[in-house]
């Protein structure tokens, strides 16, 4: 309802002066706005004139100005040039005050809703005249233009407050108001459960945020916060931790602004955080169990790609121990002969001692692959690493009708790393492109492994095959863990790969061979002054 707004002081006073000037201009001794004030009407302002019997009035009086009514009611400009004259106005309460003569216009609210009236009132009989009314009606027009001014700063504070109430009630964000000594003198329901306390201890004045900062924390409210505050009106959200009532702490998010600048109150917005820290907490630990279970698997992973290698190698170990046996029978029948021949069997002895050492460093480099170590730095030649890799995986070419060819480049740099580690994930880029190329029935089954060097100082490594190869689309999602298309697949190899290549500060990549298959290709950073050195060595 537009006739609940208040008129403010400073507005009053202007019509003040308006009512003056009217009487004065007129030379009646009053002039009044009348107020409407269901079901009276008041004396709003009156004219300072000299024999104004009229009073402001805080409240409207019981015998009401039927003058003014009139005007009211029927919203039209009433003259009454001598109330004597009048057989109307004979009786009219004005009278008694010896106002005999009236001039009114009413004055309406933007909405048409009746604010009151602006009138003058002589104690003589009084035509007023056309250039009154004029006059008249131009002030109604200017006291209309301010309550339109009026409502419209209402309409929108209003809404302002609609807004401010809202948040307030919804009760999301802890919200309070502060004194900068230290009390707090209001507080939303979240702020108290933020807090824990209940709404008696704000009323009776024990909620301090003085006392609701630890220590460590109210040194720098006072030397960098209350300053900041005081200084620019504002403080931009920041971090810290609040006592809770029964002593534990509680993180939150805290953003404030005084009311007025330089003022010692204001409102401040408080966020809890406990179960944010509780979720980035938990996402920490849920990080570091999900690395021990990638160790766990990649160590899985190998023991797994090592069953499949079995085949193939105890093809690799059947061929230096059976050497073996058959030159100790020769070793001894050499020996057993009527004349031994000890250059003979000295021969003998000494292709077991060759095919004896063959196995074991096979052994060895199976067990090394199937080892769960840690990462162990050392300088590693990639060239003499994939060799090695080769020669475990011949048998598993074989097997399966694929042609290997190496393009090793010379001269590459040594690279610091975990040979091992490296040569499982050349393992695992050999297997795989194997095992695709089995699955095609038609064309080549070729695999190309090169080396290279990657500028500015790195080593290139690239593992080229013709099978299916990847579709587009699948390219990044291979190397996620668990992705697999195969029946037994584990889907963890490739993402091992980029984890180990990434170790060594390098990385792997997957693009489309031409015109088909799969080119995965893999740097590792080298250094190259310690290669010219060691190989000077
Ligand atoms: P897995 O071998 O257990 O499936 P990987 O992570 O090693 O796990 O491989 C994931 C998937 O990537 C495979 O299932 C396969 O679909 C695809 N892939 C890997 N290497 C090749 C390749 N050389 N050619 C075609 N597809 C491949």
């Amino acid at each position: 309802m537009p006739h609940s707004i208040q008129v403010p002081p400073e507005t009053v006073r202007k019509w003040q002066e308006i009512v003056d000037l009217l009487a004065e201009i007129m030379r009646v001794p009053s002039a009044l706005i009348m107020q409407v004030e269901p079901p009276n009407i008041k004396v709003f302002v009156s004219s300072e004139s000299k024999g104004n019997p009229y009073e402001p009035a805080e409240t409207a009086p019981l015998n009401t100005g039927l003058y003014c009514e009139t005007v009211m009611k029927t919203r039209q400009p009433l003259l009454v040039p001598d109330a004597f004259q009048d057989e109307a106005w004979k009786s009219n309460p004005d009278i008694k005050l010896g106002m005999i003569s009236y001039l009114g216009v009413p004055i309406s609210w933007p909405d048409g809703e009746m604010f009151g009236t602006i009138c003058v009132l002589d104690r003589k009989r009084n035509d007023y005249g056309e250039l009154f009314l004029r006059l008249l009606l131009l002030c109604r027009d200017l006291l209309q233009a301010d309550l339109r001014t009026l409502t419209t700063l209402n309409k929108q504070l209003e809404e302002r407050e609609a807004k401010i109430q809202r948040l307030v009630d919804a009760d999301i964000i802890g919200i309070f108001i502060w004194e900068l000594g230290g009390r707090i003198i209001e507080a939303n329901d979240a702020f108290l459960r933020i807090v824990g306390y209940e709404r008696e201890d704000l009323v009776s004045g024990r909620l301090r945020w003085t006392d609701l900062t630890p220590p460590e924390w109210l040194d720098r409210d006072f030397q960098q916060y209350l300053p900041e505050l005081k200084r620019t009106g504002r403080l931009q959200p920041f971090e810290k931790e609040c006592f809770r009532k029964d002593g534990s702490r509680v993180p939150v998010l805290i953003g404030a602004a005084s009311f007025e600048e330089g003022g010692d109150q204001g409102v401040a917005l408080v966020l809890d955080l406990s179960e944010r820290k509780r979720a980035e907490a938990e996402a920490r630990e849920s990080e570091r169990r999900y690395r021990e279970i990638q160790t766990a698997l990649a160590h899985a992973n190998r023991v797994t790609t090592m069953g499949q290698l079995t085949a193939s190698i105890s093809h690799e170990l059947k061929q230096p121990i059976g050497a073996c046996g058959a030159n100790a029978e020769a070793g001894l029948r050499w020996l057993a002969a009527r004349s031994p021949n000890l250059e003979e069997a000295r021969q003998a002895f000494e292709r077991i001692t060759k095919d004896a050492r063959r196995a074991s460093e096979i052994m060895n480099r199976i067990r090394g692959l199937v080892k769960n170590t840690p990462m162990d730095k050392e300088w590693v030649q990639i060239n003499e690493a994939i060799g090695e890799v080769i020669t475990l995986t011949r048998g598993e070419a074989m097997k399966n009708s694929v042609t290997v060819r190496m393009e090793l480049a010379e001269d590459l740099p040594l690279v610091r790393g975990d040979r091992v580690q490296l040569q499982q994930a050349m393992l695992n880029l050999i297997l795989n492109a194997i095992e695709a190329m089995s699955a095609i029935d038609d064309g080549p089954r070729e695999l190309t492994i090169s080396t290279g060097k990657d500028e500015p100082s790195a080593v290139l490594v690239t593992v080229r095959d013709s099978g299916p190869g990847v579709a587009p689309e699948n390219i990044e999602r291979v190397f996620e863990p668990f992705c697999t298309t195969k029946a037994g697949g584990m889907g963890m190899g490739l993402s091992i790969c980029r984890s180990i290549v990434q170790a060594h500060g390098g990385t792997l990549r997957l693009s489309a061979n031409v015109p088909r298959g799969a080119v995965f290709q893999f740097t590792v950073p080298a250094n190259r002054q310690m290669s010219t050195t060691l190989k000077q060595a």
